[in-house]
């Protein structure tokens, strides 16, 4: 086959599908006993009025003389456009069953609706609706505009609709029986309150959360909720039919107005979900400028037009969830989990969305799931959230419990490794105090120890002498003519004889377990536990011998040393303090001096 004749029949069926589709318009509906429902676009002329300036009269005019033309692609959306829009269509009933038909306008939106049935006996009825009109005008309360109509059986109607609207001008017409209207609105109805059951639960129980757990996100959430609710409320003409039927000034703002509510609140429970301020700052800033934008927005449309607020508004709407979902992306990309959640819903909210729009272009067939994807697409999304809310809470609180652990333990890190240190600060200071305590215990020259310990230990070792009835022997050893070796070689030699006498008295008492102290100058004084008049005589006797015997080696001679030894034994019946003691010792001492130096005496004790 030649292209040519090719191009020839493609022509030729094109000829035959628009002839068809205008015989069909031509010959109008023919309305049967098994088809209780009818969309009525594929029989519809339509004539665009852009003054908005035809009455009835010349309107049917025009049609007589085929200025209207069937629906483009039978489709019978025409977007936002000025002036009114003529309908035609014409209706033979064939059903005597039924006398009385509904026509239904698909769409909750459009201002000013005429109906005008007329009839072959020349009868013309007018009927009037739109939300222009009090929603109690309505022949039947329902969300969508409706009209009653006579159609009497066999007898042509030609049914003319005028639409005049600011909203998008959509004439989805469709005649219904009465008993087919009613199962339709049931089953519609049926979905409906699902579907606000579920936002309604999802309402309350993120409501009681909200109160018990004051996190912001949960109150975002409720208006994000809400508002969406309250635009698919106003979308499906519901809003009009329940909350505000007395107000058609409200209908006509409740679209923009709640499409800018929802908005702000998708983008703020966004915000605080996904902690844009610390995540993405950038992100949160264009986010921050939406929300001032649908706030101002949602202003404005009070005082605006609707065919400019609302065509706007939806616009915005679109650049609004594209930009939410890219904030989702950029989070969940930084490795935040709870972000995928939000992710994942916000994928089901523009998903059902998607396919709702793309029905709306011819791309998918209409079916359940296309037409309420919106409904459904957002109930999942809200569930999905809500699941997101609760999954971040316990990854908060789980976080914060890591943080306090943590914080715990560094901090009884730093407590131990504090105590550590405090303990060797401590033991530091303990050894500096027993060593500074050892030097002061001790006499720097000769090493013996000083006369403040002397004190010190004396007591105790006369109570424990006392306990074991052990006498105790004190003796006072003083230098001989010490004075007269410093005169003659020196302090220095002096000293020097000092540390040998030390050296010589302590080797002498050595095995006496005896308390020797250097007690000033050239004395000594020493206390002897446990022995009696004899053996201290015996003793001191040993002491001053070995002074005798071993001269000082200072100064490159040997220096002859002696000492005078004075002596008092505490008996273990007498109660006697030490100062009493030394000065009975000390008296002993002076005889000894006195009577010759170099030799012992002892005490004659006072009581005796
Ligand atoms: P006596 O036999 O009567 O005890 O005569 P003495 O010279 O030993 O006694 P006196 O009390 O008159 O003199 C004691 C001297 O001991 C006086 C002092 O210079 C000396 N002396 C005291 N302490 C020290 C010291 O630490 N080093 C030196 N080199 N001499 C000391
Ligand atoms: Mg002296
Ligand atoms: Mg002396």
């Amino acid at each position: 086959m030649g292209w040519l004749c090719r191009v020839r029949c493609i022509l030729f069926a094109l000829a035959v599908v628009l002839a068809s589709g205008n015989a069909r318009a031509e010959r109008g509906v023919d309305l049967q006993p098994d088809l209780p429902i009818v969309h009525l676009a594929p029989w519809t002329h339509y004539f665009h009025d852009t003054g908005a300036v035809a009455d009835f009269d010349s309107a049917r005019a025009a049609f007589d003389t085929e200025r209207f033309q069937p629906l483009p692609s039978q489709n019978p959306s025409f977007g936002f456009k000025e002036g009114a829009f003529w309908f035609h269509v014409r209706l033979t009933n064939h059903d005597p069953m039924e006398p009385r038909w509904l026509l239904v306008q698909q769409y909750a939106l459009s201002d000013h609706i005429d109906v005008y049935a007329s009839y072959a006996d020349g009868r013309v009825v007018h009927r009037i609706g739109g939300d222009a009109l009090a929603f109690n005008a309505r022949s039947i309360r329902y969300r969508h505009p409706n009209f009653m109509l006579d159609l009497p059986v066999d007898q042509p109607v030609d049914v003319f609709v005028r639409v005049q609207s600011q909203s998008s001008m959509q004439v989805p017409l469709v005649l219904y029986t009465p008993s087919a209207f009613t199962e339709m609105s049931r089953d519609a109805q049926f979905a409906m309150g699902l579907y606000y059951g579920i936002l309604m639960a999802l309402f309350f129980y993120n409501l009681v959360l909200w109160q018990s757990l004051r996190d912001s996100s949960y109150g975002w959430y409720l208006l994000h909720v809400t508002a969406f609710g309250l635009v698919l409320f106003t979308l499906n003409g519901l809003g009009y039919e329940y909350l505000w039927p007395a107000s058609p000034w409200l209908q006509d703002r409740s679209v923009p107005l709640s499409i800018c509510l929802a908005q702000i609140g998708m983008q703020q429970f966004a915000r605080s979900f996904l902690g844009l301020k610390v995540r993405w700052p950038l992100g949160d800033r264009v986010g921050l400028a939406m929300i001032a934008f649908f706030v101002a927005w949602g202003i404005a449309s009070v005082f605006l037009p609707y065919r400019i607020a609302t065509p706007v508004a939806s616009l915005a709407v679109f650049a609004s969830i594209v930009w939410i979902a890219l904030e989702a992306v950029v989070v969940t990309r930084s490795g935040y989990r709870p972000a995928r959640l939000f992710l994942l819903a916000w994928g089901m909210f523009l998903l059902g969305t998607g396919m709702f729009a793309a029905v709306a272009f011819a791309q998918l067939p209409k079916s359940f799931m296309t037409d309420y994807g919106v409904q459904i697409g957002s109930a999942l999304e809200m569930l999905l959230l809500s699941v997101a809310l609760g999954y971040r809470y316990s990854s908060l609180r789980n976080e914060n419990e890591r943080v306090v652990r943590e914080a715990k333990e560094q901090l009884e890190h730093k407590v131990e490794q504090r105590t550590s240190e405090l303990s060797n600060a401590l033991a530091q200071l303990g050894d500096a105090h027993a060593r500074l305590r050892e030097s002061s215990q001790r006499d720097g020259l000769t090493g013996l120890h000083t006369r403040m310990h002397f004190h010190e230990r004396f007591a105790p070792l006369t109570a424990y002498a006392r306990e074991h009835r052990h006498p105790v022997t004190l003796l006072m050893i003083d230098l001989d003519h010490f004075k007269h070796i410093n005169d003659e070689y020196g302090h220095l030699v002096g000293d020097e004889c000092l540390r040998w006498a030390a050296h010589v008295i302590g080797q002498a008492l050595r095995p006496h377990n005896a308390l020797l102290a250097r007690f000033g100058g050239e004395e000594f004084v020493a206390a002897l536990p446990g022995k009696d008049l004899v053996e201290g005589l015996a003793t001191a006797e040993a002491i001053r011998a070995a002074l005798n015997t071993a001269p000082c080696e200072a100064g490159g001679r040997s220096l002859p040393l002696s000492a005078s030894i004075g002596m008092h034994v505490l008996e273990t019946h007498m109660q006697c303090t030490i100062e009493t003691a030394l000065q009975m010792a000390d008296e002993a001492l002076y005889r000894a001096k006195a009577e010759g130096r170099n030799c012992i005496r002892t005490s004659t004790p006072r009581a005796a």
